[in-house]
């Protein structure tokens, strides 16, 4: 089995649901008392979201290169991103790394595309909604991608600041998600992307009348799928 290297800490409370979900998976898949092969790099968010807020997005990418490079040297044989946002920085964390990084977007977008889904509608935080860097790489996969209006832009960003990195999960954000969701689906989005680490925590394919797609269960499942053999690395655009 290949050693997984988790880049989390953001946050941590979707590295945990990482931990949990690719030690399920190998269990599924293995039997017994098997469990995933892994190392964990946690960063300090509070560093992170003020690098974000302050546009100090070249320092970040710096940060994360160091960890991933520690992570390689720590064994990792595939690296793991635990976070959409920070994917804005993939190519710079590349740059330190011998071992593969497998892209979020790569691995949701494979995803989609095997439920016959083109037009998707994607949820995550601003930087995510509104930048080029994950809506783009979708697009790159064949994808169109709708992002909510304004005002739901914003409460999706401040329910995942305020609430879901903290491990706060409200059940009227979990109702204003669903109604967010339900403009998309008006809007012609046939799918959604949970495109966010900690929006699994929040709502789950209940909340969707449109195939739902969690990014953070995708990807730790495309993960230990790569570390057992049986499945190659998603296709890049
Ligand atoms: N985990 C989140 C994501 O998937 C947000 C936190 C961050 O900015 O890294 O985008």
């Amino acid at each position: 089995m290949k050693v997984i290297g988790l880049l989390g800490g953001m946050s941590w409370e979707s590295s945990s649901h990482y931990y949990r979900l690719v030690n399920e998976r190998v269990r599924d898949t293995l039997g017994g008392l098997h469990s995933a092969c892994c190392v964990l790099y946690s960063v300090d968010f509070a560093d992170i979201e003020r690098m974000q807020a302050e546009g100090r997005w070249d320092e970040a990418g710096k940060a994360l290169r160091d960890a991933g490079a520690a992570l390689q040297r720590a064994g990792a044989d595939v690296l793991v991103l635990c976070t959409n946002t920070m994917h804005k920085v993939a190519g710079a964390i590349e740059e330190g790394l011998d071992i593969p990084l497998l892209h979020l977007a790569d691995t949701t977008a494979a995803a989609i595309t095997r439920a016959g889904i083109a037009k998707v509608g994607l949820l995550g935080t601003g930087f995510t909604m509104e930048q080029p860097f994950y809506r783009e790489r979708l697009a790159a996969h064949g994808l169109e991608v709708l992002v909510p209006e304004r005002a739901d832009r914003e409460l999706v960003h401040r329910v995942i600041y305020d609430e879901l990195v903290l491990g706060v999960v409200s059940e009227d954000s979990r109702q204003a998600y669903r109604e967010v969701i339900g403009r998309l689906v008006e809007a012609g989005a046939e799918g959604v992307i949970y495109g966010c680490t900690e929006i699994e925590l929040l709502v789950g394919p209940e909340d969707s009348a449109v195939p739902a797609f969690p990014t953070t269960r995708l990807h730790a499942e495309a993960a230990v799928d790569y570390a057992l053999g049986r499945a190659s690395l998603p296709s890049t655009p």
